[in-house]
């Protein structure tokens, strides 16, 4: 069985087709600039271990020439993998928002299509693209199912105390505002690949997992559920990210607006695009926050990696507060958490008084694998866990359809 995983954003196509029979990746690529005068595909297909890159730059009007171009290419003699677009099984959809519609992935129909509506306000910038992605994959896989996994549904398992919010009764109730969390695909990909890795049955598996890559979020995961994450409403809560600024005094919106006249578009604009790691080093790519700290001992890289790493440091306390029982693992993933064992060591290095402790020689190798990274120590196993949301999606693609 073969399953295209789609991922639309509002001028870009994501896609992976993936074999479920030995759940492989045979080509992924992307297409991007959908509406802008030059459009451009990077597609790649990987074969005997080998990967191949093609790129096409071209006008795309919409994105059904976009994903027109995508079943071109799988099934291109050249550069393809399949002879015919039949060969696509299934067509798994990311879905950003399904409030509380959805706490499990569905098979697309109209009701459906319907209930993602009904979610723009909640989602204003993701729902209406993920809406195209299905509409025009449906035309053109029309032989497929499709099927919604949403980043929401995973934390649709929070109790009622942890995702609501103090403000009055009815903007809950009439507009839907508590805490819904996303990267749901990536917390329950994750915790149930630790919960394998260590033996253990995911209904007995309690673990904090910690996804950082630019947008950043925290769940804590009891008997494998997520019982609260730090991602809100929107996902500008939590954490301190690459461009958002994570958690802060809610008043401060009021006083950019009253005393430095912002307009509440500017405002939104500088706490989503402008802030985080952006608004203290000027640079979002940690990578570059690390250089200098290493290489310059840059003060101010310095302390913003230090605020990023206290900031994930007090939500593993408020998250072992909240799990309330022993701690089997803290799960690093995402591209931060994959790839930045001085982010790792800042986290953990003054958790040992929780049973949290590194072992700097297995911290530091770089690894594409998942891993053990504790010392033997350790009461509280601390994991690297490379994160795959796309082949979570394919797999529950799979289990949708039976
Ligand atoms: P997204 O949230 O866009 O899916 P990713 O999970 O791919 O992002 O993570 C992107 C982030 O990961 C970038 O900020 C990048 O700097 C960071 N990153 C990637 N590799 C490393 C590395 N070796 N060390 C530190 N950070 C890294």
């Amino acid at each position: 069985m073969k399953v295209l995983v789609i991922n639309t954003g509002s001028s870009s196509i994501k896609y992976q087709l993936i074999d479920m029979s030995n759940e492989s990746n045979i080509a992924a690529g992307l297409v991007e600039k959908i509406g802008e005068a030059q459009g451009r595909i990077k597609h790649k297909r990987f074969i005997n271990g080998q990967e191949e890159e093609t790129v096409k730059v071209l006008p795309i009007e919409n994105h059904q020439v976009g994903l027109d171009n995508v079943a071109a290419l799988l099934t291109d003699p050249k550069v393809g993998v399949i002879k015919d677009k039949k060969e696509v099984d299934a067509v798994g959809h990311r879905a950003v928002h399904g409030g509380e519609k959805f706490n499990h992935s569905v098979k697309i129909d109209n009701n459906v299509i319907q209930a993602i509506k009904d979610c723009v306000p909640l989602a204003p910038l993701h729902n209406p693209a993920n809406i195209v992605g299905i509409e025009v994959a449906t035309k053109i896989f029309d032989h497929a199912p499709q099927v919604a996994v949403f980043d929401t549904a995973f934390h649709q398992t929070m109790p009622e105390e942890a995702y609501r919010y103090a403000l009055p009764e009815k903007l809950y109730k009439e507009n839907g505002v508590r805490r819904y969390g996303f990267h749901g695909t990536s917390h329950l990909y994750v915790s149930h690949a630790a919960a394998k890795f260590l033996g253990k049955k995911i209904e007995d598996f309690n673990a904090i997992t910690i996804h950082i890559g630019n947008g950043a979020s925290m769940a804590a995961i009891k008997h494998g559920k997520s019982i609260d994450t730090s991602m809100g409403l929107t996902p500008l809560e939590g954490l301190i990210m690459g461009t958002r600024s994570g958690d802060m005094d809610p008043a401060i919106p009021y006083f950019l607006q009253s005393n430095l006249k912002m307009t509440f578009e500017e405002v939104n604009q500088m706490l989503n695009k402008e802030s985080g790691m952006k608004g203290i080093t000027g640079k979002n790519d940690l990578r570059d926050i690390e250089d200098a700290y290493e290489k310059e001992h840059c003060p101010i890289a310095t302390r913003a990696l230090e605020m990023y790493a206290y900031r994930i440091r007090k939500y593993i306390g408020a998250y072992y507060a909240a799990i309330a029982a022993p701690l089997d693992a803290i799960i690093f993933t995402a591209g931060v958490g994959e790839n930045s064992p001085i982010i790792r060591n800042m986290v953990c290095k003054e958790l040992s008084c929780f049973g949290i402790e590194l072992d700097e020689s297995k911290n530091a190798p770089r690894s594409k694998e998942i891993r053990d990274i504790s010392s033997p120590n350790a009461k509280i196993k601390t994991l690297v866990v490379p994160t795959n949301e796309e082949l979570e999606i394919a797999r529950q693609t799979k289990e949708v359809i039976g």
